[in-house]
């Protein structure tokens, strides 16, 4: 039987379909309006509607519920609680009340608070997240939450993704008024995230300590064939991978995420998948549920699926490209360009304001797509450079640039595009090229952000673009709402943005060196590790921003910077760690047995009388010479690992693990690699990279 995919479509989710179906109508229309107007929702309408969701979860198979959430962990939370009631017979009921449903206190003693709590305030509390569907997962009702402490200050990604989201709704809508549009009630930012990911064996993932406690290989010599002939990009996808793909997005779909495009990345066993954009809320939620339904379902099928930014070296890592625009409630793209941008002014102020938000903000952006993982793959020669810039194109670019020198713009026509073979059709050709190395670039009507890594959560960098947007909306409906020659004074305000921020532009290679001189004389920032980027955080002029339009307080700043930073420092403890554990268990004892076995070959060689031992002596010298200086390098890295934690300024410690600690462990890389391309395969005791990029 051929499945009915649009019944399949959303089945596990308590949709507004169901609602609409499940709810009386009064109920329904208030929850409705809750929802929309962000207003509070009275108790016994949550009643009915949790005793709906309650009853419509068991028929799905459900006997738990659980409030899910996003903390500072850099993954999901969730605890379970079961329907279950004891009543006076010694039977239960199955019972979920409003409450329950409206509010959690899960203890928070646990999670990170960056010293906004200290461990013995413990209450924390978990707050229905309206604009977010419930749905049914492995017999639980997963309901999406935000997370709060005792004193109201935010501990997850989800609450101020939903403050920027509020502001930036405002301030856009007091734009779009200038223009006449009256009819628009709220502007809606919109994301689709392209997420990549590794597949690799389950069975030799498990022998590799280091991918399983670090999510990347901390050890391993470059295989003889990469990604030099790009074939695996967009290659036929081999069964074993189009089955797990299947079954992937078939889960996708129960869950309502509407899984789209699905491909083989450039680097061997890499792959990617992209669902149609959303509310920004509602993308961030369902990449979360993305990133583990590929874990999970990967497990199912003996895989493992890594999305750690840069699992291996030499090949490229992974990143998650954040389209973004502006929609309004009535279904209008902010950001469309349209057929004419030249003539469309409001497309060009908003443009603008982009530009405008980017430049000033460059280092906030920068912040939002920073992590130990994450500095592996920036400014490498296939992720973006660890510099801020905008691509435009051709023709946005020369309609501001006509707008900034009082000339007038003549748009290039569509030309036919013929590529000599007779039998393909015609089509016409876009007006502007593609650029792939740009960070942030314009599409034809959204901007792709590709700084952010394959693990991150979409919340951070859109909690950036929202606020800074917003905030430059704001400015210029300041200006605009005063105005008594409105035509002349857009126009003004257009000129004026681009000019004076036009240095975030550049259309030409990022990659090259030439930029990177270029952009130093732009004045535009490239700081190049987490530790250089996260202070930015924490200066004067961003926290001010934050604050301002109520998206952070100053604490809760104060409190992410510090969180960031020292996970910062234990990722590369933990490395430090495991590395040293790898090489004194696994690697020296193997390096022992065959220098034994080469030993005793040449040891019966020479009782024999044979004088041809010069490939045995050479591989011994040249194995023990290497082996004294991994033993050097070894001592080095145990005792930069006793460097203590517990300094009071984290960042002087961050500092210390990325200028000594990473530098150690990278000279050791060097020296274990090299050992293992002189070392017999048999006694190589982790499987190779060879083995791992190319086994499926
Ligand atoms: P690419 O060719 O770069 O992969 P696509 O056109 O396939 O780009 O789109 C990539 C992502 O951008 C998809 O998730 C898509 O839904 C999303 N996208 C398209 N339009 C918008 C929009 N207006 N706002 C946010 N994301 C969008
Ligand atoms: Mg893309």
């Amino acid at each position: 039987m051929i499945e009915d995919i649009t019944t399949l479509f959303a089945s596990d989710v308590f949709s507004d379909a169901v609602m609409q179906e499940k709810l009386p109508k009064n109920i329904y229309k208030a929850l409705k309006k809750s929802i929309q107007k962000g207003t509070h929702l009275e108790l016994d309408v949550a009643n009915v509607v949790a005793e709906a969701m309650k009853d419509w979860a068991i028929e799905k198979g459900a006997t738990h519920f659980t409030h899910w959430f996003q903390p500072m962990t850099g993954t999901t939370a969730e605890k379970h609680d079961s329907f279950i009631a004891p009543v006076d017979n010694g039977k239960i009921i199955m019972e979920f009340s409003g409450s329950s449903l409206v509010k959690g206190e899960p203890d928070a003693s646990s999670f990170p608070s960056g010293g906004l709590r200290c461990t013995f305030e413990a209450r924390g509390y978990t707050i229905w997240d309206t604009t977010s569907n419930a749905f049914v997962k492995d017999g639980s009702l997963y309901i999406p939450t935000a997370f709060c402490s005792y004193g109201g200050e935010s501990l997850d990604k989800k609450t101020p993704l939903l403050r920027s989201m509020q502001v930036i709704s405002k301030e856009a809508t007091r734009i779009l008024k200038l223009f006449g549009n009256d009819s628009v009630k709220s502007v809606i930012p919109t994301v689709g995230p392209e997420q990549e990911y590794f597949l690799i064996c389950k069975h030799l993932y498990q022998q590799r300590p280091d991918l399983v406690f670090t999510g990347r290989t901390l050890l391993g010599a470059p295989p003889p064939k990469g990604q030099e002939f790009d074939d695996h990009y967009f290659g036929a996808i081999e069964p074993k991978i189009s089955a797990f793909m299947q079954e992937l997005d078939r889960e996708m779909w129960k869950k309502g995420i509407e899984a789209k495009t699905k491909h083989n990345e450039t680097a061997p066993s890499q792959y990617e998948i992209a669902p149609v954009f959303n509310t920004t809320s509602v993308a961030t939620d369902h990449n979360q549920l993305t990133m583990e339904l590929i874990r999970t379902i990967a497990d199912k099928h003996n895989l493992v699926a890594l999305l750690h930014e840069k699992p291996f070296s030499g090949v490229n890592g992974s990143g998650k490209h954040n389209n973004w625009s502006l929609a309004t409630d009535t279904g209008f793209n902010l950001l469309d360009a349209g057929e004419t941008p030249s003539e469309n002014a409001q497309f060009l102020l908003f443009l603008v304001a982009v530009i405008k938000a980017i430049d000033e903000y460059q280092d906030l952006l920068r912040v939002s797509a920073t992590s130990a993982g994450n500095d592996h793959r920036l400014g490498a020669y296939e992720a973006p450079p660890a510099i801020i810039s905008m691509f435009l194109g051709e023709e946005l670019t020369a309609i501001l640039e006509a707008f900034e020198n009082g000339t007038a713009y003549c748009p290039k026509t569509k030309t036919q595009m013929d590529i000599g073979a007779n039998v393909l059709p015609y089509f016409p050709k876009d007006k502007t090229d593609r650029n792939r190395t740009s960070p942030f670039a314009f599409t034809g009507n959204k901007f792709e952000f590709r700084m952010l890594g394959s693990s991150f959560n979409t919340a951070g960098p859109n909690i950036v673009l929202n606020t800074a947007v917003a905030d430059v909306l704001s400015e210029f409906a300041s200006v605009l709402e005063k105005s008594k020659d409105f035509k002349k004074d857009l126009a003004k305000l257009i000129k004026t943005t681009f000019s004076n921020h036009k240095r975030i532009v550049f259309n030409g290679n990022n990659y090259s060196e030439e930029w990177q001189e270029e952009a130093k004389k732009r004045g535009l920032s490239n700081l190049k590790s987490t530790v250089d980027v996260l202070p930015k955080f924490i200066e004067k002029t961003n926290i001010e921003l934050f604050v301002k339009h109520k998206v952070f307080s100053e604490n809760e700043i104060h409190s992410r910077y510090e969180i960031l930073m020292s996970s910062y420092v234990k990722t590369i403890r933990i490395e430090g760690l495991t590395m040293l554990d790898i090489i004194k268990r696994q690697i020296v004892p193997s390096i022992i047995a065959y220098q034994d076995e080469l030993a005793k070959t040449l040891k019966s060689k020479k009782s024999c009388g044979s004088f041809d031992v010069s490939l045995e002596e050479f591989i011994l010298e040249r194995i023990s010479k290497l082996s004294g200086s991994m033993l050097q390098k070894l001592i080095t890295l145990d005792r930069n690992l006793f460097y203590p934690l517990q300094d009071n300024n984290i960042a002087k410690v961050a500092t210390y693990y990325r200028d000594v600690t990473l530098n150690t462990m990278n000279e050791l890389r060097r020296i274990v690699d090299e050992l293992e391309t002189m070392v017999a395969a048999k006694h190589w005791p982790i499987p190779t990279y060879a083995e791992l990029l190319f086994n499926l």
